[in-house]
């Protein structure tokens, strides 16, 4: 279980260093500001549709390790997946920080399940939920900023 842990935090570390998918999507992406005032990130999440299907998504920005890393690997989760996997796919990371998940939720999220032991710190499911919750307003049409608050 510990060889587990680390595996997980190597990711977290890996991908809060080198975030994927770090970069401006121009043309009629659309564009949502996400803001977490408890800890400060502060992101850009850009969404490319085409048609129903998560064509490109892209971030930038500034937040601490966790919030960052969590940006990456959702970029990396979304692309190619449809309007009502994406949502579902919300659903799940979300219940996952809520402590709500079942057994199969948690294996359907793959490696993002490595945000399971975020929940132990209320503060920090802020962060690790922040991208997501611009990624939602992005999917719904809604461009205004995202505040965790
Ligand atoms: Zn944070």
């Amino acid at each position: 279980m510990s060889d587990l842990r680390e595996l997980y935090q190597d990711l977290i570390k890996d991908h809060s260093k080198k975030p994927r998918n770090f970069r401006v999507l121009a043309g009629n992406a659309r564009k949502v500001e996400g803001y977490n005032p408890l800890c400060g990130d502060r992101f850009t999440v850009f969404l490319e549709l085409d048609g129903d299907v998560v064509k490109d998504v892209a971030f930038q920005g500034t937040g601490c390790a966790i919030s960052t890393a969590s940006a990456s690997m959702m970029t990396q989760a979304l692309k190619g997946k449809k309007r009502s996997e994406a949502q579902e796919l919300f659903q799940r990371f979300h219940h996952l920080l809520t402590g709500a998940a079942s057994e199969q939720e948690e294996a359907e999220l793959g490696k993002l399940a490595v945000f399971s032991g975020v929940r132990k710190f209320p503060v920090r499911v802020k962060c690790a939920t922040l991208a997501w919750h611009t990624l939602r307003a992005a999917l719904e049409g809604d461009q205004q900023t995202v505040s965790t608050e």
